[in-house]
């Protein structure tokens, strides 16, 4: 499948360099650190790997979607999923919000220094009482005057301990049956308003440079400015920028399992048992093919999104399928990866050992595998 312009390989090219001599030598330092240190978005910001797709009127690159994805690859090969994860975040699930739907004030106000690198964005959706069901979301904002006073938490928040902007998801009106959806509204948040709280950060299976917080906002007044969109909208909001979240994490599940295997190839050529090299032996030359596969059919299915998603066409069944499917294929390519590294495959020291822990949050996270099964069958069986 022809995807890629020149322009989208001289960019991989460049984003594949930094990646090398700025990512790699530091994985294992931010992985025991459990953060990304923030020197690092300035520079992405210099480079003009943040905001890619943003008009340049805003400090954006005006490029197209086929450039996020050259992107999300790029960084998801890095061999650390969690930095994969953290520029995701910024670039496609939390700034988005202030693309899209923030007035012509606060993206002239912020845009500029998201795309610098000089604040880094979160999206605090998820409460400690469910994350699965966003309808059900419980913090209340309370208009008073020209502002809006939030009380409530958020749980398992990405870039959340180190964030500078969030863009947070509050119930406005009461929380009765039909107004669930309607009654919920997204904020622009500085982390330095009074009321705002990292109450702590958590410790995780894995992605472990990414740093993952609860949040806690208690009587915090935001400007009603700050307010993205019409009142009540946030719910349609939310779900059409998971489609964007859902869709990078399909691009990023495709890049670190080819990865996986690429390091697993090499590992079975040089590995030898009764008397030749694991790579001679049928069975391990089957089990690569099957993981080759699905990983070929899990790259086909997410580009044939993209292209979809490009277009302006309706993609909510596409996207959920490309979730649904990748992120269980990552997992799958984990499974087999380790178990063909044998004791090493369980080691600290080996890169497959963390992207097996990394791999398990994609069923997980922007939505749950079943979530998307949900989705899949609404439409099949409307
Ligand atoms: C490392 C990490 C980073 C994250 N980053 C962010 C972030 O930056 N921002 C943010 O807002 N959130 C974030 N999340 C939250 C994530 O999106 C949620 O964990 C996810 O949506 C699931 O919600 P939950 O954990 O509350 O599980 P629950 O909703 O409680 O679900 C528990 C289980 O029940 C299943 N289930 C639920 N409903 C149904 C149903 N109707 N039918 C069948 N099964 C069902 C689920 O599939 C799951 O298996 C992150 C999570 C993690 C672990």
């Amino acid at each position: 499948m022809k995807v890629f312009n020149e322009q989208h390989a001289m960019f991989r090219a460049s984003v594949r360099s930094f990646v090398e001599r700025e990512v790699a030598p530091h994985i294992d330092a931010w992985e025991a650190a459990g953060r990304i240190p923030k020197s690092i978005w300035p520079r992405m910001g210099e480079l003009g790997l943040l905001g890619v797709e943003y008009d340049e009127k805003y400090g954006g690159g005006g490029a197209d979607l086929l450039t996020s994805v050259v992107l999300h690859e790029e960084c998801a090969r890095s061999r650390c999923a969690s930095f994969a994860m953290a520029v995701g975040v910024h670039t496609d699930m939390a700034s988005p919000h202030l693309y899209w739907t923030g007035s012509e004030a606060l993206k002239a106000r912020y845009l500029p220094a998201v795309c610098r690198g000089e604040r880094l964005t979160a999206i605090a959706v998820t409460e400690p009482g469910g994350g699965s069901d966003v309808a059900a979301l419980r913090t209340r904002a309370v208009r008073d005057g020209d502002h809006y006073v939030l009380n409530g938490s958020k749980m398992f928040i990405t870039n959340g301990a180190t964030a500078d902007l969030y863009l947070v998801a509050a119930r406005v009106a009461a929380g009765d049956a039909d107004r669930r959806h309607r009654g919920i509204s997204m904020f622009l948040v500085e982390r330095e308003t009074p009321g705002f709280v990292v109450s702590r950060t958590l410790d995780k299976m894995g992605m472990r440079a990414s740093d993952t917080a609860e949040l806690s906002f208690q009587d915090m007044r935001v400007p009603a400015e700050h307010l993205l969109g019409r009142e009540g909208v946030g719910f349609y909001e939310v779900m059409r920028v998971f489609q964007r979240e859902r869709l990078v994490t399909g691009i990023q599940a495709h890049a670190m399992a080819e990865r996986a295997l690429e390091d697993t190839i090499a590992y079975v050529r040089e590995r030898h048992a009764f008397g030749g090299p694991l790579a001679d032996k049928q069975v391990v030359r089957h089990r690569l093919a099957d993981l080759a596969t699905l990983i070929e059919a899990s790259r086909c299915l997410t580009y044939a999104a993209c292209l979809k998603y490009q277009a302006g066409e309706e993609v909510v069944r596409e996207i959920s399928m490309v979730k649904l499917f990748s992120a269980e294929m990552v997992n799958r390519v984990a499974y087999d990866c380790v178990q063909l590294h044998g004791g090493y495959g369980y080691m600290r020291e080996y890169a497959i050992e963390r992207f097996a822990r990394d791999a398990r949050l994609l069923t997980i996270g922007g939505g749950t595998s079943e979530v998307m099964k949900e989705i899949i069958a609404r439409l099949l069986l409307p």
